[in-house]
């Protein structure tokens, strides 16, 4: 699955981001096999309302949505690359995340201290990213340092990482983040290999005051002109709002949004924005016992797609029956998709498109 970190500086609302997540979660989870991994990790159902339009025609008897995995980070603050707060043992749950969250305090409150003093989430954020820079530059000495033996045998993959990885230092010794380098399309995945922190896309947080829900403040503005200039992605989120929520059965839940101007729950804002940073897409498999949804990144093939589902769909890979959303839903399901001719047989080449419906058929 995927992983977002959730980060940022101390009493900006991460906690109470976290908790009103996984609590959401728990509650959801009713009739789903929950799975408490750890205390700061919470996975939560990614809300797609064609999967119940799937499951409904199918009268499957239930219903699996995907589900994005979310990691409460917490411990960072300014020196943790030099190991101060949780330090190193934090960063290096940053680096399996696949996109961090990033936090911001975008909320005036005289009774909540603010680490240094005032309200700057601009500043906060690049209070953080130098923690992260900096750790970056200090991981990339030392592998570079490893990699001389390798060098020296005139290795080729240890002579493009060192290339990649000077690169990264350049930058990141003037002070520009590792995502700023511009890398050709063969060095793609030997860069994205070397995980570095700062080349992680990031979702900035806007944590705003109830009032300011709906339509943001100057706080969040200031924020959404950084992550556009940065190539980023932000969401606005009143984190006290999604406590409320998280506490309300779904009637009250929606009367409370319409009294706040809020159309839906953060926490699905929050997803898909991830969803998009990421490039995720969803595939659908239905079923009369289930319907059920699975995540795939942008221009994933028809066989790395039945991987998601087990690694033999992708081995003993044969050919997958598809059909698109809105055939399926048109057509009144799969009897009546195959007869109008929409059921099409898609082999190895086969790109899934976002909201195909599959049925693979694989030789165990
Ligand atoms: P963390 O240290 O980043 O995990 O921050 P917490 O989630 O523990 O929040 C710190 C304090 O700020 C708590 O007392 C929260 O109730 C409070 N808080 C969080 N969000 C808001 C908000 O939008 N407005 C106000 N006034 N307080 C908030």
């Amino acid at each position: 699955g995927f992983k977002m970190g959730i980060v940022g500086l101390p009493n900006v609302g991460k906690s109470t981001l976290f908790n009103a997540l996984t609590r959401t979660a728990a509650a959801q989870a009713a009739n789903f096999p929950f799975c408490t991994i750890e205390p700061n990790v919470g996975e939560v159902n990614v809300p797609d309302a064609r999967l119940d339009k799937l499951a409904a025609i199918a009268g499957s008897k239930q219903i699996i949505p995907t589900r994005m995995t979310f990691v409460d980070i917490a411990g960072l603050v300014k020196g943790a690359s030099k190991g101060e707060g949780l330090g190193n043992q934090f960063l290096a749950n940053i680096r399996e995340c696949d996109a961090i969250a990033h936090v911001l305090r975008c909320f005036e409150d005289d009774d909540i201290t603010h680490v240094d003093g005032r309200v700057d989430p601009v500043a906060d954020a690049d209070t953080i990213e130098t923690e992260l820079m900096l750790s970056d530059l200090e991981s990339i000495e030392k592998r570079r340092a490893n990699l001389q033996r390798k060098l020296k045998g005139n290795d080729k993959e240890a002579q493009q990482q060192d290339r990649l990885l000077a690169q990264a230092q350049e930058v990141l010794e003037n002070g520009q983040p590792a995502r700023v380098v511009e890398v050709s399309a063969d060095d793609a995945k030997a860069w994205k290999m070397l995980q570095l922190l700062t080349t992680k896309p990031v979702l900035y947080v806007c944590n705003v005051s109830e009032e300011d829900a709906a339509n943001g403040n100057a706080y969040s503005a200031a924020v959404a002109d950084m992550a556009a200039a940065q190539g980023n992605s932000h969401v606005i989120i009143s984190a006290r709002i999604e406590e409320e929520i998280s506490q309300l059965d779904d009637d009250e839940a929606q009367m409370f949004l319409t009294e706040m101007g809020l159309e839906e729950p953060g926490l699905d804002r929050l997803i898909r924005a991830g969803y998009e940073l990421l490039h995720l897409e969803t595939y659908f498999t239905v079923g009369p016992k289930e319907a059920r949804a699975w995540t795939i990144r942008h221009g994933t093939q028809a066989p790395q797609a039945a991987g998601v589902i087990h690694g033999d769909f992708e081995k003993g890979f044969i050919r997958a029956e598809t059909i698109a959303y809105e055939d399926f839903v048109a057509c009144n399901g799969e009897q009546g998709a195959k007869e109008a001719g929409k059921m099409r047989a898609e082999g190895k080449a086969y790109t899934v498109k976002d909201g195909d419906v599959l049925h693979f058929l694989f030789n165990t």
